[in-house]
């Protein structure tokens, strides 16, 4: 007999998973806005059922988060997004279900975070050359914690100051390779940040893999190499993704015979396209990385458990 608990986590007759699951978020720890147990709140206020903080190279804001999502019966998942540098692009792994207090993965994290602080210096170099003075100040002034300091925070120092519209100008007119204020930067090699989350026990999955500018060749050393390295996952249901992107990405997963992830990205409800828990469900010829993260969930373990 299935209970309506196991009933959820299976394909059903429509042929897709049914846990609301959001394993992609961000918080003031990085460069989200809510903080973790305010994200964990509205998580489950849109009907998110399975949830993992993945801030950017930080697993600062996990305590917090799992207490809120244990406290309102949301299942939860440890995780963070880890800076990659991979032929010359920047390339964000997923990390879910890990230890958080292994030695080498904090230690790898710390590594990572580091040289965010300079890099944010000479990037408010290049925007004042650019005409843009005071720039680290004010992308500090949105910064939780400075060492990281991202992007993100020029973005909104950049709306603030009425230098753009909005985040998608900001990301076609500055911070990207060729325009001011782009800084170009080395972060974690593929291969370390997959040792980092498996040695804790965790899955590395391959983040919104249609925001990177690789030509198909490009593309299959990564998956090749991910893999290779013991990678297990890849985001299929991502806010990033259109729907041709989400069905490339079904086929490479079969391909590669990655689990499959779903996730919102979410940083901010203004800022932030699609809000958390709120994607398509997966289809059901895929595995979920939940599925193969079973004895790691926390909370409502027993709803998203394998048969
Ligand atoms: P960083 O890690 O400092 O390179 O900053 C990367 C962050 O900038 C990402 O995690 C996103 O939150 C944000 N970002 C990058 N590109 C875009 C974009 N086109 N639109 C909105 N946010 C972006
Ligand atoms: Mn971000
Ligand atoms: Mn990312
Ligand atoms: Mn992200």
């Amino acid at each position: 007999m299935r209970s309506a608990a196991a009933a959820a986590r299976v394909p059903d007759n429509r042929g897709v998973h049914l846990t609301n699951a959001d394993l992609h978020s961000h918080s003031t720890v990085s460069d989200g806005t809510l903080a973790p147990d305010e994200l964990a709140a509205r998580a489950h206020s849109r009907g998110v059922q399975l949830w993992a903080l993945t801030d950017h190279d930080s697993v600062e804001g996990l305590a917090l988060a799992r207490e809120a999502a244990l406290d309102l019966g949301m299942g939860f998942l440890a995780g963070t997004e880890i800076s990659v540098s991979f032929a010359g692009e920047s390339v964000h792994i997923v990390g879910l279900g890990f230890d958080a207090a292994d030695a080498a993965l904090v230690a790898g994290l710390a590594a990572v975070r580091a040289g965010r602080l300079q890099r944010a210096r000479d990037m408010a170099a290049e925007l004042a050359r650019a005409g843009i003075p005071d720039a680290f100040e004010g992308a500090l002034a949105y910064v939780d914690a400075p060492e990281s300091i991202s992007r993100t925070h020029f973005a909104r120092f950049l709306v603030e100051r009425g230098v753009c519209a909005d985040f998608g100008e900001v990301f076609r007119r500055f911070l990207v390779e060729g325009k001011p204020g782009f800084v170009p930067h080395r972060w974690a090699r593929l291969r370390d940040a997959v040792r980092w989350i498996r040695g804790a026990g965790g899955i590395a999955i391959v983040a919104h893999p249609a925001r990177y500018r690789f030509s198909p060749t490009l593309e299959y050393a990564l998956f090749s190499e991910f893999a290779a390295h013991g990678g297990q996952g890849v985001e299929v249901m991502v806010g990033a993704h259109s729907e041709a992107e989400r069905r490339h990405y079904a086929a490479i997963a079969t391909e590669f015979g990655l689990a499959a992830s779903r996730g919102s990205d979410f940083h901010d409800p203004d800022e932030s396209r699609v809000d958390l828990g709120a994607l398509p469900d997966l289809p059901g010829t895929l595995e979920p990385v939940w599925e193969r993260l079973a004895s790691r969930i926390e909370g409502r373990a027993d709803a998203f458990a394998a048969s």
